[in-house]
């Protein structure tokens, strides 16, 4: 059975989303895309027509993204490729996908030190909530442990990357996150990194766990 999931390219041909596929065939049916692949031997079928079933559609004309992403822990541990953002750890499952458990959401400037609900990120220079995607980053619990109710250098840690609103390539492999296996069909249009099950990036520690 395919995955009712489709992947949706720009005119581009760039991945842009995935969308269900009763979206992917009303795209289709108005002539707002083309089906690029579908999965194979499978139809949507209608009294009139029998249409392949489309595993990746692309717009026919260029689209402006505007991606909204829900913050959350799941989802920022997505943003992050899954990887401590202090001492770039990846724990992964034997089977080589991220290990979630492994991982926990730590506020940059800690909630400790926040005044009304708000705290001062000095490298953006601005106020923020302290939940929100600009202070929070996914850490592992032995980096999150040491941090403590500290700031990165108070706590003598540093950053790998500071935190940030999704960019259109982050709310792609946060959508892959919520797919348990991304179809085969997809791969061809997906650079590596955006994939879960990818190799971890270089020079990045992982750990087997379980
Ligand atoms: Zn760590």
């Amino acid at each position: 059975m395919p995955t009712p999931f489709v992947l949706q390219l720009n005119a581009d041909y760039g991945p842009m989303k995935v969308v269900r596929w009763e979206r992917a065939i009303e795209l289709v049916l108005s002539a707002k895309a083309v089906t690029v692949a579908a999965y194979e031997g499978r139809f949507v079928r209608s009294a009139s027509l029998a249409l392949p079933w489309p595993a990746v559609v692309s717009l026919k004309r260029y689209a402006r993204a505007r991606e909204r992403v829900r913050f959350s822990s799941r989802n920022v541990q997505a943003r992050d490729a899954w990887t401590c953002a202090y001492c770039g750890l990846r724990p992964l499952l034997h089977d080589g996908r991220p290990d979630r458990k492994g991982l926990t959401l730590d506020h940059v400037i800690p909630r400790a030190q926040a005044k009304d609900g708000v705290v001062y990120l000095p490298w953006s220079r601005r106020w923020v909530k302290v939940s929100c995607w600009e202070n929070a980053v996914a850490a592992c619990g032995a980096c999150n442990t040491r941090k403590a109710d500290r700031t990165p250098s108070q706590a003598h840690m540093d950053l790998r990357m500071y935190p940030r609103v999704p960019t259109h390539a982050d709310a792609l492999r946060i959508a892959m996150d919520r797919i348990a296996h991304v179809p085969p069909e997809w791969t061809a249009w997906l650079p590596e990194r955006w994939r879960a099950d990818a190799e971890p990036v270089e020079g990045v520690r992982v750990r087997d766990r379980g």
